[in-house]
């Protein structure tokens, strides 16, 4: 798999490379007019943060969000369960200058709840980490990117742009992959599915999702 892959500006529908998106998102005609048309209705205007989320050790997949300074932690943690995770509902933590924001928090070991206020936590510049599942875990990196004026909305996070789904060549053949091995961890087309000798109970399908091919995750219906 290549390590940055293209991706969708939610606000125009157009496609750019992850570094380009960037500042696509800044200067973007759609979501400028979207914020005046907020700035006329709602004089205040919301804080909000630019966040990046990216697969720690698969960058490829990736997301950029804003999310509203209203929002917690929890609020995060939902949403990446349901656009990226959500398999079985395991425990998942947030790590943040060393703190741990938990979803089940250990106060031995001195973790936090994750009903914390972000604006209290988050700056800009500012890196973390997310943990989901401590068993077969996924490692997201995130980094909030800037603050910018939010676009009105019901949502406290809202998707600003996401990769298109890296193309992923079957282990044995050239075709792309559609399923992945659990058992012996090979990508498979639809044509060698067919002949592979581990039990199918073992196949995933292969989702644009840094948890793909892990436990057993299947995807969201976003995807
Ligand atoms: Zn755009
Ligand atoms: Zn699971
Ligand atoms: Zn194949
Ligand atoms: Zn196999």
């Amino acid at each position: 798999m290549r390590k940055t892959t293209e991706g969708k500006c939610y606000y125009c529908k157009k496609v750019f490379n992850k570094t380009a998106i960037k500042k696509h998102l800044d200067s973007c005609d759609e979501r400028k007019r979207l914020i005046e048309k907020t700035e006329k209705k709602n004089a205040n205007g919301e804080r909000c943060f630019c966040v990046s989320v990216e697969g720690f050790y698969i960058p490829a997949y990736w997301l950029y969000l804003d999310i509203s300074s209203l929002a917690t932690f929890r609020d995060l943690d939902e949403f990446l369960r349901d656009i990226w995770l959500e398999c079985c509902g395991h425990l998942s933590a947030f790590e943040i200058k060393g703190i741990r924001y938990s979803s089940s928090p250990d106060r031995l070991y001195g973790e936090k709840h994750m009903s914390v206020d972000l604006t209290k936590i988050l700056n800009v510049g500012i890196q973390f980490t997310y943990d989901y599942d401590f068993g077969t875990t996924t490692r997201l990196k995130l980094k909030v990117i800037s603050e910018c004026q939010r676009i009105k909305s019901d949502k406290k996070i809202e998707l600003m742009a996401r990769n298109l789904p890296p193309e992923i060549k079957c282990s044995y053949c050239e075709e792309n992959a559609k399923q992945v091995c659990v058992e012996c961890e090979s990508w498979l087309c639809n044509k060698c599915v067919e002949t592979h000798e581990c039990d199918e109970n073992m196949l995933l399908p292969v989702v644009n999702s840094p948890r793909v091919g892990q436990c057993g995750y299947t995807g969201s219906e976003e995807d």
